[in-house]
């Protein structure tokens, strides 16, 4: 069994628990994807990529995630109208989550916001299983980025299927359960302005 995980935004307005939180029962991976990059720089914290601009990130089953403080500052992006939507904190621009609807449940919270003072996301989770994504990695693809790794999809795949089978999915922390409509306000980027945001993205940021 795992602990009891905390997660907070920068500013610690916003405060989640992840119940069970472990290596096995969380997929903790690095994503380079352009969509990533272009969020963090829309909300104005490309502080939380790294080098090669990925994000790291632990999926969770929604049902083990819920927020105890700060509900009234959570708002949800998309990038494209059917894009994911992946919630975000509102005082300090913290991500808290990124998820399809409810039917393929996952939640992928940046791994930063377990680094509370008192615990780190490494103890918690251990170190990412892999990285996805490299051909959108600025400068050179991390080692094992690029191209299909198979076990790492088969293990998503596994994890979600698993928390779809097991009732994982509710409650959810961001959907009503019987109108499946969002708990909180949704945004779509305009395409002009996710358009202005691959200036930044790799894997030839222009700025
Ligand atoms: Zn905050
Ligand atoms: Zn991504």
């Amino acid at each position: 069994m795992g602990i009891q995980a905390e997660l907070r935004c920068r500013c610690g307005e916003v405060v989640g628990v992840v119940t069970d939180a472990s290596r096995q029962t969380v997929n903790r991976i690095v994503c380079y994807c352009d969509d990533c990059q272009a969020f963090a720089h829309q909300l104005g914290r490309a502080d939380l990529l790294d080098a090669h601009g990925g994000s790291d990130i632990v999926q969770v089953a929604p049902a083990s995630l819920s927020f105890a403080k700060g509900q009234g500052r959570i708002a949800g992006l998309r990038l494209t109208p059917k894009g994911l939507y992946r919630w975000h904190t509102t005082c300090c621009n913290t991500p808290v989550g990124n998820t399809m609807g409810p039917a393929i449940p996952f939640v992928g919270i940046v791994a930063q916001a377990f680094d509370t003072g008192t615990q780190r996301a490494d103890q918690l989770f251990g170190a990412p299983v892999g990285a996805i994504m490299g051909k959108y990695a600025i400068g050179e693809p991390p080692a094992g980025s690029t191209g299909l790794n198979l076990p790492l999809l088969l293990r998503a795949i596994a994890k979600v299927l698993g928390w779809r089978l097991r009732g994982r999915t509710w409650p959810h922390p961001f959907f009503k359960p019987k109108a499946r409509e969002p708990v909180y306000p949704v945004s779509v980027l305009s395409p002009a302005r996710r358009e202005a945001l691959r200036q930044h993205g790799g894997p030839h940021p222009q700025v």
